[in-house]
C-alpha cells in the first residue's frame, strides 16, 4: 500500500508485468518534495535550506546518469534521493525552499558540486576518492566539529568519551535529533551503534547475495583499507565452505560492503568487529556512505542558530551556494 500525496502529472504505464507510475513534476518542486521526504519539515528553516541546496546540486550533477534506459529522470528512493511527494510538505517548508530556488553549490571555476550527504558521518566525513573512486573540487573530507582526533587509530575512535562526542555536530550533544528524522527512518542513535551476525547468517548472505553457493561459516573479517571517515572500502572475508575448504572473498565498496554483512543494509562501513562465541559483534559509526552533508551534524547545527549558508561551508569549505536563476 502506497500512502502518498503527489502534485504535478502522473504517466501510469505497464513495464516487465509491474505498473509504473511517474510523477511528472518541475525541478524545484521535485526538490521541495525530496527535502521533507530525507528529513522532518519540523526540521529547522535553515537545515531544510541548505538540504535544498545540496540536493539541487546533487541532482544537477548526477541525475541525468542514474536511469539513463528508464523512462523516468529519478527514482524515488535513497539510490538517487528519497522522494514521497507533497506528503510531508508543509506551508513553511515550502516557504524555506522557495528562499533558496536556484541556489546551487559552485566550485572555485564556479561548477557546481556534486552535493553529497547522508544521515550520519560519525564525526568525521568521508573523502569522496575513497568512496566513489573520483575526486571532485569543493568536496573533501572534514571533521564534523571541534575534535583534535581523527578515526586514524580507529579503536580509539570508537571509544570517545561523552566529552568527547559532544564536540562533534553528529555526536551526543544533548539535542534529541531523532524527531527531525525522515517518516521512514528507524529513531535511534547512529553516531555509534551495535550489531551482531551469527558466523552461519553471514555465509547465507554470501549464498544470497554473493553469487557463493556452498558458503557454511564465516570465519574472519579482515579490514584492508579504510577511509579517512573509518569507513572500510576494501575487506577480506575468509569463509569455509560445505566440504571444509577455506576460501576468501574480497569486497570492493562500502556500499556492497554494507549490504553482504547484514539482512538488509548494515548502516554504514566505518566498524570494528570483535567475535564472540559464534557471532561477530560490529561496533560502528556513522549511517550511509558519510561523503559530503552529514544530515543529523546539520541539523544540530540548525538548531543552534546557523544559517544554512554557515552550515554548508563547514561540510563544503571549498564551495560557495550561489543564486543561479
Ligand atoms: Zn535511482
Ligand atoms: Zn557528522
Amino acid at each position: 500500500v502506497i500512502d502518498a500525496c503527489f502534485s504535478g502529472d502522473y504517466e501510469i504505464s505497464v513495464k516487465n508485468g509491474n505498473i509504473q507510475l511517474v510523477n511528472i513534476v518541475g525541478f524545484e518542486d521535485y526538490l521541495s518534495c525530496v527535502t521533507v521526504s530525507e528529513m522532518s519539515a519540523e526540521a529547522p528553516k535553515e537545515y531544510i535550506k541548505a538540504q535544498a541546496i545540496v540536493a539541487r546540486s546533487w541532482a544537477a550533477c548526477l541525475l541525468y546518469d542514474k536511469h539513463p534506459d528508464s523512462d523516468f529522470d529519478v527514482c524515488n528512493d535513497d539510490d538517487c534521493q528519497r522522494y514521497q511527494g507533497v506528503t510531508y510538505s508543509t506551508s513553511d517548508s515550502i516557504l524555506a525552499c522557495i528562499e533558496c530556488t536556484g541556489v546551487y553549490l559552485l566550485d572555485a571555476n564556479q561548477n557546481v558540486v556534486p552535493g553529497y550527504y547522508s544521515k550520519c558521518c560519525g564525526g568525521v566525513s568521508e573523502q569522496p576518492e575513497d568512496c566513489f573512486g573520483f575526486s571532485s573540487m569543493g568536496l573533501k573530507s572534514v571533521v564534523d566539529g571541534d575534535l583534535c582526533l581523527t578515526p586514524d587509530n580507529f579503536e580509539r575512535w570508537m571509544s570517545l568519551s561523552e566529552e568527547e562526542s559532544r564536540q562533534l555536530n553528529c555526536g551526543s550533544n544533548g539535542i534529541n535529533t531523532n524527531k527531525y528524522l525522515g517518516k521512514v527512518d528507524e529513531t535511534r542513535d547512529y553516531f555509534r551503534w551495535k550489531h551482531s551476525e551469527s558466523k552461519s547468517s553471514l555465509a547465507q548472505y554470501l549464498n544470497d547475495k554473493a553469487d557463493i553457493e556452498n558458503a557454511s561459516l564465516v570465519n574472519e573479517l579482515v579490514p584492508l583499507t579504510r577511509g579517512r571517515s573509518g569507513r572500510i572500502h576494501q575487506l577480506k572475508i575468509i569463509y569455509s565452505t560445505k566440504n571444509g575448504t577455506t576460501r576468501n572473498l574480497v569486497v570492493q565498496n562500502q556500499y556492497e560492503i554494507r549490504r553482504l554483512l547484514h539482512s538488509s543494509f548494515l548502516y554504514s562501513s566505518a566498524f570494528s568487529v570483535e567475535k564472540i562465541d559464534d557471532s561477530f559483534i560490529f561496533t560502528g559509526s556513522g549511517w550511509g556512505h558519510g561523503v559530503g552533508l552529514c544530515q543529523i551534524g546539520a541539523c544540530n547545527l540548525a538548531l543552534q542558530g546557523k544559517s544554512a549558508e554557515d552550515i554548508l561551508k563547514i561540510y563544503f569549505p571549498d564551495a560557495t551556494p550561489e543564486k543561479c536563476y
